[in-house]
């Protein structure tokens, strides 16, 4: 398929070349509409690589819980090189989410709530929308946005960095039109009962029925989340956030590895939602990132 006009028709094989870096022979093809020249290169998860033999391995050990530092050291890599492939990797993984959820069922069962984390300091928070479904614990959607400082560190935050304007309808918005493209007309949706969630909910998913339970902040210790005695009604999605959060560096509580900016902790959330998917497929042996096709 050509990368510009995305057609099959006018495209012809032209010679083979020689890799370089492992001597893998890649097929060329030329689009004659277009006139320009790629191979089956073009689109692969390594394209313009040198060190492509730890692609999945790292894309493994950023989903278990490794800083992206360590993961360098533990494949003598520089730092650079895992931030490289952390870029590639949230694309790739951004996309295949997408593609996912244009391709499947409509889910009939959601529930979705706001994990909260921060971008290199507690004084700067963030808020991270996530959708799962309710049978098969799989990500559906989401998003993330910066939202003003809480309680105590509300003075030292306006102090230190100034007013910032809370991102969460926007973050909550971007989050819902992505759920929007998977979810049944008359889909059931769960949440706690934050007084945003019911108009989101009728202006994105006007025939769903929206159910709201009494929701409790997750403890600092223990499994976070999960640390309840209680029957709890979102269980699938807090167990979900415990999952995240054991196996996100920057998302465990009381780390040291902070996220750095807000792009960058997207991308790793992407991967890890991918990650989490693949995870849930029951295939855990062949757990292979891939440019994902219908
Ligand atoms: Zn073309």
């Amino acid at each position: 398929m050509c990368p510009i006009c995305k057609n099959e028709k006018n495209v012809i094989k032209r010679g083979f070349y020689r890799r370089p870096s492992d001597q893998k022979k890649v097929q060329r093809y030329h689009c004659k509409i277009c006139k320009i020249s790629f191979s089956e290169q073009t689109f692969a998860l390594d394209y313009r690589q040198q060190k492509r033999w730890f692609n999945q391995s790292c894309f493994v050990t950023l989903c278990s819980g490794v800083s992206q530092r360590r993961a360098a050291y533990i494949f003598r890599v520089v730092p650079r090189t895992i931030a490289r492939r952390v870029k590639k990797f949230g694309e790739i993984c951004e996309q295949n989410l997408c593609k996912y959820r244009d391709q499947r069922a409509k889910v009939n069962e959601v529930e979705f709530d706001e994990l909260e984390s921060f971008i290199h300091t507690k004084l700067k928070p963030v808020t991270i929308p996530i959708a799962v479904e309710k049978k098969t614990r799989k990500v559906l959607a989401l998003s993330i946005g910066n939202i003003g400082a809480k309680g105590h560190l509300k003075k030292i935050s306006l102090q230190k960095y100034g007013r910032r304007p809370s991102e969460r309808m926007l973050a909550l918005k971007s989050m819902a039109k992505d759920l929007q493209t998977c979810t049944a007309p008359k889909a059931r949706l769960r949440s706690d009962k934050c007084p945003l969630y019911p108009k989101l909910v009728r202006d994105y998913f006007s025939e769903a029925t929206h159910y709201t339970c009494k929701g409790s902040r997750g403890a600092v210790v223990g499994l976070g989340e999960l640390k309840k005695t209680i029957f709890d009604p979102i269980f699938t999605l807090n167990h979900t956030y415990a999952m995240f959060r054991d196996n996100l560096k920057t998302l465990s509580r009381r780390t040291w590895a902070t996220a750095k900016r807000k792009d960058g902790l997207l991308l790793l959330l992407n991967i890890y939602a991918w990650f989490h998917n693949l995870w849930l497929d029951r295939k855990r042996i062949k757990i292979k990132l891939e440019v994902f096709t219908v």
